[in-house]
């Protein structure tokens, strides 16, 4: 998944993003209302974690601007423990879940997985594919009952394909969900994370499409 993790607190910031890249997400970290502004106008992503306390900017105003602009993208607030007053303005200024500080780790993780799934339609936290099965809460992938080993990369991008069976993603586009602003990316990153899934699990679960990028052809 691609997030946004806007956040002015420095030691908050790093161990949060330390911790979601660890998951394989690709983590974007800006640090005041202005840059997350302008992020939210230029990355597609996933989820964004919304701290209100911010500098240049409020936390609210990014919101309401975002909402403003017709971007659907979830929005995950985190606010303080005596935050009543700024967590319900939060959701009712388009957020759709918040996070008390200080929180623990494994929380936020399972909260973006929720939006995320919330997101993309999914009401099921398993992901069945065929003789596939992806578990993104327990990182686990089994083939035909059999787990097999992944990287956190190579799950995010066999994920990120068999959400939506049949339908392309663009190499650009599966990069993106991989690899954060700062984060040193091979011009055949993607190849080589595809090469390695074939291998793994077999040629069949993702297609080339010459021009276009990869798609997860339906199963039966
Ligand atoms: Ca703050």
């Amino acid at each position: 998944m691609r997030l946004l993790l806007v956040e002015d607190d420095a030691m908050l910031g790093e161990s949060v993003r330390r911790a979601l890249r660890q998951l394989g997400h690709a983590v974007d970290w800006a640090h005041d209302g202005e840059e997350a502004d302008l992020a939210v106008a230029g990355e597609p992503y996933d989820v964004v974690l919304l701290d209100l306390g911010l500098p240049r900017r409020s936390g609210l105003e990014v919101l309401r601007a975002l909402r403003r602009r017709g971007l659907a993208v979830p929005v995950l607030i985190l606010t303080a423990q005596d935050g009543v007053a700024d967590r319900v303005a939060g959701l009712d200024a388009g957020a759709d879940d918040y996070l008390v500080k200080p929180f623990d780790l494994d929380e936020l993780a399972a909260r973006i997985r929720a939006l995320q799934r919330r997101g993309g339609g999914r009401a099921e936290p398993v992901i069945r594919h065929g003789r596939l099965t992806l578990d993104p809460a327990a990182h686990q992938v089994l083939l035909d009952g059999e787990p097999v080993e992944l990287s956190p990369r190579e799950f995010s991008l066999l994920q990120r394909l068999v959400e939506h069976p049949g339908r392309p993603v663009s190499r650009a586009r599966l990069e993106e969900a991989l690899y954060g602003w700062g984060e040193q990316v091979e011009s055949n990153a993607v190849e080589v994370h595809v090469h390695a899934l074939r291998r793994k699990l077999g040629p069949e679960w993702i297609k080339t499409l010459r021009g276009v990028g990869y798609v997860a052809p339906r199963q039966p």
